[in-house]
Order: structure tokens, then sequence, then C-alpha cells
């Protein structure tokens, strides 16, 4: 290994303790999407502590951020950090790591910063992954644009370099029907719950016809007042998702045809809403990819091959198709430990996640390095992002 990255990887090591400390302050303060104040000034007080240059609240998204190290004239190399939390269930998607790898990849280069070569390194700040789509607003307020190449990281029960995302729309349904007394009256209601009911039920028989990697699945989200009432408002929200966007697209349709068919069996009016923006798939780099990889396996990180079946969704995949960017998983779980679960909310603060935090800021900072290092890579990096489809 080169003299700097064991500089890096030193670097990294002393703060260990620092770094725990912050994702379990995160961990243990969960907060929602866009209202991740306490965490994104956390992290941008540690940033700027670590000699960045911290901006708070860029592109007007009040709990995002932008840290730069500048050394010269060069190329940009960016890594994210998210720090949003799950209703009810917490840090159960380990975000508290991401944050804080992020952040510590980027205190690691800062320590380095008079070997670094020209070039600018961005510790961005990323609010609201869970559901929001801060990254679609940070891309939308230009934060990308002078960006050359991005990377993070997300916590997960093993290594995995490249994880395909599923493309994801949301969309919420409004029935109104009339409301009645349920028993003295019922043939004077319409019955707006029926209709979410059958939404439902239509839903469940279109998913015999899906292609195997779709998914769709929805919460009622209004059932009615009291039993006693025929309900005359109720509603229910869908995420449907597919590993290209025609055919969410095509699915999403389908979907809106399935709440359509229950207003008129059940005589309700629907209104369709159309929530945040979608997330796209994630556009593979191999150029990027392949520079984690060495770096990560000179770290002792030991890679798992992808996995076909068990795949989300993030608004990373909207950045990876604006500029080459990857989003490689680390260990920070037992194998096995689903997440958006309580047992990976628990994980998530463990001494083996202090251990993927460690070797995932490692690895990135190295990686950042590297792209700094030889502009080459990067412009190889670009030319097979724009060559991808
Ligand atoms: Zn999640
Ligand atoms: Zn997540």
């Amino acid at each position: 290994m080169s003299a700097v990255k064991d500089l890096i990887g030193h670097a990294v090591d002393r703060l260990a303790d620092d770094l725990e400390t912050l994702s379990r302050r995160i961990h243990d303060n969960p907060e929602l999407a866009y209202e991740e104040v306490k965490a994104a000034r956390w992290l941008g007080d540690f940033l700027a502590g670590q000699g960045f240059t911290v901006e708070r609240g860029v592109a007007g998204v009040d709990t995002a951020f932008r840290a730069t190290v500048e050394t010269g004239q060069g190329p940009t190399v960016a890594i994210l950090c998210e720090y949003d939390a799950l209703p009810a269930i917490g840090h159960a998607c380990g975000h508290n790591v991401i944050a804080t790898a992020g952040a510590g990849a980027g205190a690691a280069l800062a320590a380095v910063r008079d070997t670094l070569p020209p070039g600018r390194v961005q510790v961005i700040g990323t609010p609201a992954e869970e559901g929001g789509g801060g990254k679609v607003r940070l891309i939308q307020g230009g934060v990308f644009e002078r960006v050359d190449a991005a990377m993070m990281i997300h916590g997960f029960d093993r290594w995995v370099l490249h994880q395909d995302l599923l493309g994801i729309v949301r969309v919420g349904f409004e029935f109104s029907g009339k409301a009645a007394h349920a028993s003295v009256d019922p043939w004077e209601g319409v019955n707006a719950l029926d209709a979410v009911i059958q939404t439902f039920n239509s839903v469940s028989m279109l998913r015999q016809q899906m292609r195997p990697a779709a998914r769709i699945h929805g919460i009622v989200t209004q059932g009615g007042a009291a039993p006693n009432i025929i309900p005359e408002v109720a509603a229910c929200t869908f995420y449907v998702r597919a590993p290209k966007l025609d055919d969410m697209w095509e699915l999403h349709k389908r979907v809106i045809a399935c709440a359509e068919g229950a207003a008129k069996a059940t005589g309700c009016t629907l209104q369709v809403i159309g929530l945040e923006a979608p997330y796209e798939p994630l556009k593979r780099n191999d150029t990027l990819l392949g520079l984690f990889r060495a770096n990560m396996q000179s770290v002792g990180a030991v890679e798992s091959p992808a996995l076909a079946d068990r795949m989300g969704s993030s608004d990373i995949g909207n950045v990876s198709q604006v500029i080459p960017a990857i989003q490689p998983m680390v260990q920070i779980a037992p194998h096995g430990t689903p997440i958006h679960s309580r047992d990976f909310e628990a994980a998530a603060v463990t001494p083996l996640a202090r251990q993927g935090l460690c070797q995932a800021a490692k690895t990135m900072a190295m990686t950042t390095y590297d792209l700094l290092a030889d502009p080459g890579l990067l412009k190889r990096a670009r030319a097979e992002f724009d060559a991808a489809k």
C-alpha cells in the first residue's frame, strides 16, 4: 500500500472512537426525512473541526450540507452521507453508519491534505432518502454539476460491491363515498373503505402477472372513523418498483387501473395523488467499483456475490444517472439480518458496525485519493458512464 494510504488508514484508526460516538448519537436520536436537524449539525460541526469549509442548507434544503477541502485546481470527488431514520423503527436502515463513514472518509483525507493531489474533496450531506428524495432536490439545485464522481456506502449483512436498485414511483389513492349509520341505514352509505380493500385485492391479482423483480406494496393510511359509520373517506399509498423505468411506469398504470376499478365497483370517487419524485435504478460503474474493490480488500473486507432477489431503491440511483456514482454494501450486521428490521436497528451500533464503519471510511478515502492522484481514472469512469445506457 502507498505511504499516503497508510496515513489514511491511521487517520481513521485515530478517529475511530469519535466516529463511533457520533454514529451512536445519530442512532439514538432518530430524525425523519427533512427533519435531520441534529444529525446535519453534528456532522457539519465534526467536518468543520477537521478543516472542512462547511456550507449548510445547500440547494435550499435546510438539512443538507456540503463540506469542502480544496487543494488546488483539479477534479472534484464527492462522498455522500445519509442520516434520516424510519418512522417507528428508528435507524433500522443504519444511516448513522452511512453518515459517519462518509464523514470519517472526509476527515482522513483532510488529515493528509498536504499530500493530496490538486482537486476538491466534498462530503455532501443528503437528507431524506427513505422518502422525500433529498438527492433529487440536490441534483435539481445544481449540487452535483461540478462533481466528477460520487460514492457512498450502505450498511448490509455482508459486503457486496454493486447491488442493483429498482426504480420506484409512489402513488396515493383517496376514495370518497358517503357516511351513514352502519347498522340503521347502511344502504344509504357509499363505503370508501371497501374501495381501498378492493384495490388491495386487485393488486394482489396483478402480482401474478408481474415480472419476478418487480414489487408492489402498500399500506392503508386512512380507513374510517368508527365501525358504526360507513367510512366516507379512505386512503392508501402504494410503492411500485421495477428494474427498468419503462416497466415501472407500465406497472404504475396498472395499479392506478386497480384503484379506478375499485372506485367504479363501490360507487366512490377517486383522487390519484402523485407523491414525491421517482427514484431511478443504479447505473453501474466498473471503473469506480474496481478501485473500491482493491482498497476494500486492502483493509481486510471480504466481498460476497451480488444478490439477485434482495433489491431496494434509493435516490443514489438518480445521482448515478447524472454522474458516475457507486454505492457498495458494507457489512454492519450478522449474515441473514434483514434491513428495516428491529434487529438491524440494534446491529447498527455494535462492534461489527464500528468495524464496517471504519473499513468503509478507509476504503472511500483511499478510492477518492486514487481518483485525485490519477485523473485518467475519472476520464475512464466518465467514458464508461457515457457509453452505458
Ligand atoms: Zn432504508
Ligand atoms: Zn437506507
